[in-house]
């Protein structure tokens, strides 16, 4: 079975065992969280979120400067106030930079990679960081100091251990 049927079918058992109906639009703890896309992050039974409850706005690092778009949006316009932006220990996002990642994406491509594609490469930044705590701080800071944030806002930053499931404050 390929992965896509095999969550199709469990998508299918949940259908079956579901007892929640639809619930409101707006996250009803007027909450949001920023993490990684890490798949050993569950913010379900790590950080106690219910269908809901929350908006968890994921990218690689759970940076903040590529997570404004969701940001703004989950604010403004569906009312959420408060924020926390989650890293995590052992982050892909610690282990190349950028001009590496380009290589390596260039390389993978090949002859698939055409001049649109290849110019779009040659600016795209990765977001990198070479220090997890350093980089929480700097994005509660940008999301602290961006107009485009709510004022008011409670924002703060943690770390997640994924060997111990530990959440801890760092900013
Ligand atoms: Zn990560």
């Amino acid at each position: 079975m390929s992965v896509a049927k095999e969550v199709a079918s469990a998508n299918q058992a949940f259908v079956s065992s579901r007892k929640t109906g639809q619930l409101p639009l707006p996250p009803a703890r007027k909450l949001t969280v920023l993490t990684c896309m890490d798949a050993r992050i569950d913010p379900v039974a790590a950080f106690g979120i219910k269908e809901g409850d929350a908006h968890v706005i994921r990218n690689a690092g759970a940076r903040a400067p590529d997570a404004v778009r969701s940001l703004v949006i989950s604010q403004q316009l569906l009312g959420t106030d408060t924020i926390l932006v989650i890293g995590h220990s052992d982050c892909g996002m610690l282990t190349f930079q950028t001009p590496q990642a380009r290589e390596i994406v260039a390389k993978q491509q090949g002859s698939h990679l055409d001049s649109k594609g290849q110019a779009e490469l040659d600016s795209l930044n990765f977001l990198e960081f070479p220090d997890l705590h350093s980089n929480v701080a700097s994005d509660v800071a940008f999301l602290k100091s961006n107009t485009l944030i709510k004022p008011n806002t409670d924002i703060s930053g943690w770390v997640y251990d994924v060997g111990s499931g530990k959440l801890s404050q760092v900013a």
